[in-house]
């Protein structure tokens, strides 16, 4: 699912190099790092954001 563009919903994510699980928003409009390595997990696209990361649920 790497790559997946969402919109407004948070989703839970796991860092694919230190596997921490932390959640973002989906429609985040920074970079989002990861809370513990520091590692780029999504990039702001055209409004929405490209995770890089896994996703492992997407919260209503
Ligand atoms: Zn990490």
């Amino acid at each position: 699912m790497a790559g997946r563009e969402l919109t407004s919903k948070f989703i839970k994510i796991r860092c694919p190099k230190c596997k921490n699980e932390q959640t973002m928003f989906g429609k985040a409009s920074t970079r989002v790092l990861c809370l513990v390595c520091g590692k780029a997990l999504a990039e702001p696209l055209g409004g929405k954001s490209r995770v890089k990361a896994r996703i492992l649920e997407v919260l209503a």
